[in-house]
């Protein structure tokens, strides 16, 4: 699935938004840290991409 643009935070199960909500302009790359902040309690989640998140590029031989 694509990286996504709100993850549930872990600690209380508020939502948490990703920082930036914008998309790299290059699209997201296997190992790029995605931000998350939770609007409850303001904790910051770390999320690597990983190769479920870049199934868009399965069909791209230079992976
Ligand atoms: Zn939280």
């Amino acid at each position: 699935m694509p990286v996504a643009d709100t993850i549930v935070c872990v600690d209380c199960g508020g939502p948490c938004r990703r920082m930036p909500v914008e998309p790299p302009e290059l699209g997201w790359q296997l190992g790029d840290v995605v931000v998350y902040r939770c609007r409850d309690c303001a904790d910051v989640w770390y999320v690597e991409v990983d190769d479920d998140d870049l199934d868009d590029a399965a069909g791209d031989p230079s992976i």
